[in-house]
């Protein structure tokens, strides 16, 4: 892409350099077709066709540095926004980096309910959520603030219990840890800066986001092909929850006809066995690179 004079116009996106997040973020930024070069060597990386500019930093500093306008998207989690309140724009949830913060315990110890946090001290990275949380709830608990290692705590009796992110929760089985409450859903997601962007940058979060949304639809569609009688053809176009009605073409064969269509992910089981039932044969199946709506 040609530059322009104002090189302010290139937008600036943070992303984790190093953890959870990274990979599955510069996967999606691949799959919209950005060419960046090695990412993990430097804090700043400048994409070679796409005016976009990497900010290679750690999660935490991504909703401030969004915030005060020095990026001017950001991949995060929302648990990370949450916890430092800042002032963005969700543009999009994404469906990686999936967890949840929740309030754990020792397994059979005599925090059981929320009322039994009462005096008791709670170790998290989350300080601000977890007050927030004891203060609805009329609870009063101590927070202690540790940055890593939270589901040791109890252990090493720094505090009662902890409150930490949760994915799986093999994490907290295998320190004997009991999940008690969710405090938050989290998930990645794009946030953009409040602060006034100019005119190039807004038209460049456009076309972005057409690109982002383009690949996700596809990312969840299949592309479909199958021969079948062309008295089948009614009851296939109702089986189909297609996005537009199917592509139908004539076949050598006179009665047979070629139906193509895009069908969503996760009717793909059900639609195949209603399609075979009205005679559909030779059924194909293909990815799609992306979409444009
Ligand atoms: P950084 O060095 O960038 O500060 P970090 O150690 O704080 O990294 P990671 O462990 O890489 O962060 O987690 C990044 C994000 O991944 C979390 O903020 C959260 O949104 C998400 N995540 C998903 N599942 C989990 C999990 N089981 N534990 C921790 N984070 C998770
Ligand atoms: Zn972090």
């Amino acid at each position: 892409m040609e530059r322009t004079a104002d090189s302010k116009t290139s937008l600036r996106i943070a992303i984790q350099k190093s953890g959870r997040l990274t990979d599955k973020t510069i996967e999606l930024l691949k799959g919209i077709g950005l060419r960046f070069d090695d990412y993990k060597r430097n804090l700043m990386v400048e994409c070679r066709n796409f005016d976009v500019e990497l900010l290679l930093i750690r999660d935490d500093d991504i909703p401030e540095y969004v915030q005060d306008g020095v990026c001017d998207l950001g991949f995060v989690g929302a648990n990370v926004t949450a916890e430092t309140g800042a002032n963005v724009t969700v543009l999009r949830d994404l469906d990686y980096g999936v967890c949840r913060l929740s309030l754990a315990a020792r397994k059979e110890g005599d925090i059981q309910t929320t009322e039994d946090f009462q005096g008791k001290t709670v170790a998290t990275s989350y300080p601000k959520l977890t007050r927030d949380y004891f203060e609805e709830n009329d609870v009063e608990a101590q927070i202690v603030t540790i940055s890593g290692a939270v589901e040791i705590a109890p252990r090493l009796e720094v505090a009662d219990a902890i409150c930490d992110l949760v994915s799986t929760g093999n994490t907290l089985k295998a320190n004997g840890l009991q999940e008690l409450d969710t405090i938050l859903e989290s998930e990645t997601q794009l946030i953009q800066t409040n602060k006034t962007l100019s005119e190039g940058k807004k038209q460049l979060i456009d076309k972005f986001l057409q690109r982002m949304d383009g690949h996700q639809q596809a990312e969840r569609s299949r592309y479909i092909m199958m021969n079948a009688p062309e008295s089948s053809v009614p009851k296939i176009k109702d089986i189909i929850p297609s996005l537009n009605s199917p592509t139908v073409m004539p076949l050598a064969d006179n009665n047979m006809v070629a139906i193509h269509t895009v069908i969503p992910i996760d009717e793909f089981w059900i639609v195949m066995e209603k399609l075979k039932k009205e005679g559909a044969t030779g059924i194909v199946i293909l990815p799609i690179e992306s979409m444009i709506l």
